[in-house]
């Protein structure tokens, strides 16, 4: 199998590939574009891992860092390291919020700009993490992104930790200690489907998603298309199995992809275009490996202008 040549674009007759897969509502050649549009947070919409971070605080990098790598690999179940690695670091809240601060100053490339045109193409955008909820929730808030529609890993806090005698300032409940997490889809490898179908709801729309881990890869079932990322860290698997894969340090392919040419369209002459325009000379040019050909072609024929 080549990458790199391989563009990927589907389309064509009806093929009911899977029950959810966007090859059975692509009947026609034009490029579909997306309205419900998840991302995941660590290594998609900032470089790092959070959990990571949190165990450099505490100098127990070594230890999480190999625990992460191997769930976000798929080689272990991330409910088999979740715990180990809170148990590692014990977190104050504290130290969350330096983490809500590092995921802002590792932003990837575009990403608040791509977040800024999707809205103002009316897309209903979500993040979901398995990283932990209040830098996750504080960052997502940073980037327009209402609460509601992010979901990440709620932890306790032990209230007789700190000064607690003093509860009620704001400085014990930065000294606060992590006391336990709860176990949810979130804490296991499988569990972000169920996330993506509580989210959307009744929600109408087709359903895109973006993340560059096994967990990702998870939610192929649920959604109509799944890009994986590879511009912080390519994993072999999802770049295998993913059906558009990312592979630009920027997030602007994902404009084209999920708004096709009519949100191009919508943009020129607003300050979105430039972004919208990078992404689709990233994609045509090595920044994105499409795995079908039918799929390929429909995206080049939807953006280049004298593909017939
Ligand atoms: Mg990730």
């Amino acid at each position: 199998m080549r990458w790199g040549s391989q563009f990927v674009f589907g389309t064509v007759e009806s093929i009911k590939l899977c029950s959810w897969g966007f090859h059975h509502a692509m009947k026609d050649t034009r490029w579909t574009s997306f309205d419900l549009i998840f991302f995941d947070c660590d290594s998609t919409l900032s470089t790092i891992e959070g959990i990571d971070e949190l165990a450099r605080l505490k100098g127990k990098e070594w230890r999480v860092g190999v625990l992460t790598e191997k769930a976000m690999n798929g080689d272990l179940d991330l409910a088999e390291v979740y715990g180990k690695r809170l148990q590692a670091i014990r977190p104050t809240r504290g130290q969350l919020k330096a983490i809500e601060e590092r995921y802002w100053e590792t932003l990837v490339p575009d990403a608040q700009a791509v977040i800024d045109a999707l809205r103002f193409l009316g897309k209903q955008i979500f993040i979901i993490s398995g990283g932990l909820a209040e830098p996750v929730r504080g960052f997502g808030k940073r980037l327009g992104v209402s609460p509601e529609q992010i979901r990440a890993v709620e932890l306790e806090y032990n209230e007789l930790s700190g000064d607690w005698w003093r509860y009620y300032e704001p400085q014990t409940q930065h000294d606060q200690t992590y006391l336990d997490y709860n176990e949810g889809p979130l804490t296991v490898s499988s569990g972000k489907p169920r996330i993506i179908n509580e989210l959307a709801g009744d929600k109408r729309g087709r359903r895109l998603m973006v993340g560059d881990g096994a967990s990702d890869l998870a939610t192929r079932s649920v959604v109509d298309l799944f890009v994986g990322f590879g511009g912080v860290v390519a994993r072999e698997k999802v770049r295998d199995q993913s059906e558009v894969f990312v592979q630009s340090k920027s997030l602007a392919p994902i404009l084209p992809l999920a708004a096709g040419p009519s949100g191009y369209a919508r943009v020129i002459g607003t300050p979105h275009q430039a972004v919208f325009g990078l992404g689709i000379t990233l994609a045509l040019n090595g920044g994105m490996i499409v795995k079908s050909d039918d799929l390929r072609q429909t995206f080049e024929k939807a953006f280049i202008p004298d593909v017939p």
